[in-house]
């Protein structure tokens, strides 16, 4: 028979969503075990996502900017790319993160146990190796793992998923990236900058399906001249080992080479919830048909007892949705009344441009049937986007045409990701278009975009002329 250790919480998952619940459980004197395969906090995210994704998108941006430079009157030589230097930062940062997390954890007093955790029961996990925890309360918090659809699931070294893309092993001189969503596009911006002709091919009629189209078409005409190719509606059917490389067979009506090769490929064609082999069944825990644990709008799964947050709780897969669904269960567990009840989640894509929306879009406006008024800034009007040489950008408002509350932003530009904080706040607050007009915003700069967009809906958009009477 296992050791059982009795615990009040256990959390299985130490990822943004796992690891704040457990931190914060522990702040509110609750004692918390904290499970989870790697050494150290972080997930996928910390590890092999999002921060090293973005240390390599810096990078890439500091080449691509010191490649436009000479636009504006400086010319630098082509860089000398050291993949290992480039390697080595994100494993910094990575190292330094997981590091502080750690430390952070052990000053909670949070038991931390390494290993693969598995229901027993509905009131008891097992660890291999371990032990068993008997806990009062669990939250699942499991994350996502890469989707590999049987065509594309050859084995070999060169067909790689997001962490294998991240490795930069070296710089391919053809990347086949299958798959024109948020991953794909930022590693495939990340190796074109590197030197790598880039092929994307995307099953859909568009780059980053969902996002409004007016968002995605700076991005589109920037990737264009970045990427070898961009293949719409165009599928890969097969993946076959050659001497010379990868052979892909591309479905597609605008596709002229059926059978390229590339040295390597990248599979990004989204994300599957990491439900499976955890034992739900053993706990009753009730999955739906995508695999995604079935919640309540406190988190509760169908096990009174037990909780799920974060990718494997629903979509959007995002680390902060997870992070803050991971504060709404540790207050209810404290016997305080919260729910989720998130107006709006923040999404970003991390190229250059960037792409940044939260709230209401006009694609779902419009599939929905629902009135709503539309204002855009282009950034061409922008004196602080002009003095960056990046006029390409746009900001967006959707607003409601009875009340002018603000229902969703969109923004494509440079540094997009850090004004969409400003709409979600605006959103959160229940602010109107007029509220944003009336704020005064620092000039000159790109946030001004937010404020001329909502002006353009009273006519006071000093920098767009007023629509025709
Ligand atoms: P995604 O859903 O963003 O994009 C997958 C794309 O692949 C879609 O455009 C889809 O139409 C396409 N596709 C599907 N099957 C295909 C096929 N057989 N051939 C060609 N194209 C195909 O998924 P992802 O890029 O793999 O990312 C997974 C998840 O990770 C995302 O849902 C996102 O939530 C998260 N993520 C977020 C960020 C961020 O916030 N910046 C960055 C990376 C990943």
């Amino acid at each position: 028979m296992a050791d059982v250790t009795e615990t009040q919480l256990v959390v299985l998952g130490a990822g943004p969503g796992g690891y704040a619940a457990a931190f914060l459980a522990a702040d509110r004197g609750m004692k918390v075990t904290l499970i989870d395969a790697r050494e150290r906090p972080g997930g996928t995210c910390l590890h092999v996502g999002c921060i090293p994704s973005k240390a390599c998108l810096h990078a890439a941006k500091l080449i691509t900017d010191v490649r436009d430079a000479a636009h504006i009157g400086l010319k630098y030589g082509a860089p000398t790319i050291d993949v290992n230097g480039v390697r080595g930062h994100w494993q910094k940062v990575v190292e330094t993160l997981t590091g502080n997390l750690s430390r952070l954890s052990k000053a909670r007093k949070i038991d931390y146990v390494v290993g693969q955790g598995k229901f027993v029961d509905d009131r008891t996990i097992e660890v291999e190796g371990r032990g068993r925890y008997h806990f009062e309360n669990c939250i699942v918090a499991t994350g996502s793992v890469p989707a590999r659809p049987a065509n594309l699931n050859l084995a070999s070294p060169r067909v790689v998923d997001s962490t294998g893309a991240l490795k930069l092993e070296d710089i391919p001189p053809r990347l086949l990236v299958v798959g024109g969503g948020y991953i794909g596009l930022e590693m495939g911006y990340v190796y074109a900058a590197l030197g790598s002709k880039v092929t994307v091919v995307e099953l859909t009629d568009g780059l980053l399906p969902g996002c409004d189209r007016d968002l995605v078409l700076p991005l589109h005409k920037r990737l264009e001249k970045m990427f070898d190719k961009i293949h719409l509606k165009t599928k890969v059917a097969r993946l076959e080992e050659t001497p010379k490389g990868i052979r892909a067979t591309l479905e597609g009506e605008e596709v002229a080479d059926k059978q390229p090769i590339f040295e390597r490929v990248l599979v990004a064609v989204g994300r599957r919830p990491n439900s499976r082999d955890i034992g739900l069944d053993k706990a009753g825990v009730k999955i739906d048909d995508k695999g995604f644990i079935a919640v309540d709008e406190k988190r509760r799964t169908s096990v009174e007892r037990i909780f799920a947050i974060g990718d494997v709780a629903g979509e959007p897969m995002l680390a902060h949705k997870a992070t803050y669904e991971g504060k709404i269960v540790v207050e209810v567990l404290a016997g305080e009344p919260a729910v989720y009840d998130a107006l709006a989640v923040p999404a970003v894509v991390f190229t250059d441009p960037e792409v940044a929306w939260c709230g209401l879009t006009e694609t779902e406006a419009k599939r929905a049937n629902r009135e709503i008024k539309r204002v855009r800034f282009p950034w061409a009007g922008s004196g602080r986007a002009m003095t960056l040489d990046r006029t390409e950008g746009l900001t967006k408002l959707i607003v409601d045409p009875e009340t002018d509350r603000v229902l969703g932003v969109g923004i494509v530009g440079a540094g997009a990701g850090e004004m969409i904080a400003e709409a979600m706040l605006a959103i959160e607050m229940g602010a109107s278009a007029r509220d944003l007009a009336m704020t005064m915003h620092a000039h000159p700069t790109l946030s001004e975009t937010i404020m001329e967009a909502a002006e353009s809906l009273y006519g006071m958009a000093v920098h767009q002329m007023p629509p025709k009477k």
